[in-house]
């Protein structure tokens, strides 16, 4: 048994196509170059089930990738790209019998997510004066990771949580054995470099949104810098922008790591990937 990853989506905030634009990728024919929301479904050798971020397209994503059923979420950061979708969650907590599902994330992100969705993580929000009238709301209890570099359990499987600068956020950094999932961050600092070379990645799932660089994101400069650095025997870009087509991107990858180790390759919404 090998832990699968099913890219649900690749794309940035936006998604591509953007909503009005009319450019080359945004109007390709290439199904590589239809991205939703970033996120991911994660089996695990034990046959265990994450999904990796409730984004604004989450319910289209699971009826593409026919998933049924959800144990755990973890919610990488507070962004509406790969949080607003959480209400989409309602439907799995339906059963019979009704369940509550466990939502994992970092302090900072919890406190946000309490605040936007009171109705949902707010304890008393609904009461006997108020209670829940017509259908319904998730049931998620909310839980706070660490995020040190630590072991964490999550139902019995074991992961390494970070904490990535993000702009004015902080972004998790997911390490299950050797897969590390890296989707939204403008920096690697030294001391994960370091962890990540140490454990010997296989597969490195990376931020790349654009050519050249980024504010808030790495770009194709400094996710290449990375990778070469933290050397995974495979790279996969994600949260990829529409100023990057598929095709060429992937051309891009091939030139500039013919003299290196690592394969890399341009993720696209579908595909599986395992480990
Ligand atoms: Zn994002
Ligand atoms: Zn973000």
């Amino acid at each position: 048994m090998k832990t699968k990853l099913n890219i649900l989506g690749s794309g940035t905030s936006t998604g591509v196509p953007m909503l009005g634009c009319s450019c080359e990728v945004c109007t390709s024919d290439n199904p590589k170059n239809k991205r939703f929301r970033t996120s991911f479904f994660l089996q695990t050798k034990k046959g265990k089930h994450f999904l990796i971020d409730t984004t604004p397209d989450l319910r289209s994503q699971l009826l593409r990738a026919n998933i049924k059923h959800i144990e755990n979420t973890i919610i990488t950061h507070d962004h509406a790209d790969h949080l607003h979708g959480i209400d989409d969650l309602r439907p799995f907590c339906f059963g019979p019998p009704p369940r509550s599902l466990p939502v994992f994330t970092h302090a900072e992100c919890a406190k946000s997510m309490t605040a936007r969705f009171p109705y949902i993580f707010e304890k008393d929000y609904f009461n006997e004066k108020k209670p829940i009238l017509g259908g319904g709301i998730p049931k998620l209890g909310l839980h706070q990771l660490k995020a040190d570099g630590s072991d964490e359990f999550i139902d019995g499987e074991k992961f390494n949580f970070y904490l990535l600068p993000h702009g004015h956020h902080k972004s998790l950094g997911i390490c299950h054995e050797n897969m590390a999932i890296f989707i939204d961050c403008n920096s690697i600092p030294g001391p994960i470099i370091k962890e990540l070379k140490k454990r010997r990645i296989d597969l490195l799932i990376i931020d790349c949104v654009k050519f050249g660089s980024h504010k808030t994101h790495l770009g194709t400069q400094k996710a290449f810098e990375y990778i070469k650095e933290i050397a995974p025997t495979r790279a996969g870009l994600i949260h990829m922008g529409h100023g990057l087509d598929h095709n060429k991107l992937e051309l891009l990858c091939q030139e500039e790591f013919k003299n290196h180790k690592t394969e890399v390759f341009v993720t696209y919404d579908t595909m599986h990937l395992e480990c």
